[in-house]
């Protein structure tokens, strides 16, 4: 009988262990009986917890002063931010009331999950932001020709000027969502194969050719012919066309922009480098996510999104590879991605 029981016990005492949330009881004068591993772990106690009051084990003035009020009739749930050391976690407290007054308290880090909510609010506002503009401007000038206005051949004519060029935005901006989540679903197929950025470059150069052009502004290509990588061909020639046109529309006319490439160990590194205002060193962590700009209204006239070093991030991870961009001197910065060689 009493092997069984102790038999029992252990099994019982296994599970606890090897639940993933932290787990406490607490008696009705809250002095810690039991934790296992996971509690002990996520305030950082040692063995000898039992016996101590939770108030000296949890170190959470707001966590103890809930379990203290929390009605003893019923069951109930809290959510309490958990500072150790450099992190803050968000941890969630479901409370069970015991008849003999105690508590048994579990608790779950939500911190991932509360991050990607907040991370998704911010986006359908970030998007309903960006879409309204255009949007309001398609109506009001459609409304005005309405109204008479088209009966104004010079008017009229201003009037669908803007309507044409609000539309062009909300496509531009349509596409690069509709990109975004391509690749954010992994449904953005890539095939990898021996790309020579220098060909790729020149390629680039090419496209913008007129933006460039018009903005007196001049690139140079400085990569070995022969220098290779294992990329997806249409992908990294995306990434490149993102770095050049950025760089052509932030700096200020007649800027040298130089696309460079070498290898460095077991990777490759192609850069952008230009001579302009660089990036603000406490953004430059920022700028790779969705819809930061560092100065979103001339962002907005010089008809970015928001959007485009996000889609580079995704496309060069896709690719197993990494972004990135560091300040040059005396002026400027250098958008770059690693890539592995062919
Ligand atoms: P956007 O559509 O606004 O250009 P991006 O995602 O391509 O969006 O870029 C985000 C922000 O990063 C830009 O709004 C701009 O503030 C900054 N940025 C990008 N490239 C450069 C650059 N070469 N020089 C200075 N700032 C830049």
């Amino acid at each position: 009988m009493e092997t069984e029981l102790n038999e029992r016990l252990t099994q019982l005492e296994q599970v606890l262990q090897s639940i993933k949330d932290a787990v406490i009881r607490v008696d009705a004068e809250l002095l810690v009986s039991l934790m296992n591993a996971a509690a002990t772990k996520l305030f950082k106690t040692g063995a000898d917890y039992k016996g101590q009051s939770i108030e000296r084990v949890a170190q959470v003035p707001v966590f103890v002063e809930f379990l203290r009020e929390s009605n003893k009739a019923e069951d109930t749930s809290f959510e309490f931010d958990l500072v150790r050391g450099p992190h803050t976690r968000h941890i969630r407290a479901r409370i069970t009331q015991q008849e003999d007054g105690g508590q048994v308290i579990v608790l779950r880090d939500v911190t991932a999950v509360r991050r990607l909510e907040r991370m998704r609010r911010d986006f359908v506002a970030n998007v309903s932001h960006e879409l309204r503009t255009p949007i309001s401007v398609v109506s009001a000038n459609s409304e005005t020709l309405l109204e008479g206005a088209i009966d104004d051949p010079t008017f009229a004519t201003k009037l669908l000027e803007a309507v044409n060029r609000n539309a062009g935005r909300l496509t531009l901006i349509i596409n690069d969502l509709l990109d975004l989540s391509r690749l954010e679903a992994g449904s953005y197929s890539l095939h990898k194969s021996r790309i020579y950025p220098h060909k790729v470059a020149c390629r680039v150069r090419e496209s913008l050719e007129d933006k460039a052009h018009a903005r007196q502004t001049i690139v140079d290509v400085d990569i070995e012919e022969d220098l290779t990588v294992l990329a997806d061909e249409a992908a990294f020639f995306q990434v490149l066309v993102n770095y050049l046109d950025n760089a052509i529309k932030y700096t200020p006319e007649g800027s040298v922009i130089k696309i460079c490439a070498e290898q460095r160990n077991a990777k490759v590194r192609v850069e952008v480098r230009d001579d302009g205002p660089g990036i603000p060193e406490k953004v430059a962590n920022r700028v790779f996510e969705r819809f930061f700009r560092v100065d979103p209204g001339r962002s907005r006239e010089m008809g970015g999104t928001g959007l485009g070093l996000s889609i580079v991030k995704h496309l060069v991870e896709a690719m197993n590879g990494r972004v990135g961009v560091d300040n040059v001197a005396p002026s400027g910065c250098s958008f770059w991605l690693d890539l592995p060689p062919a």
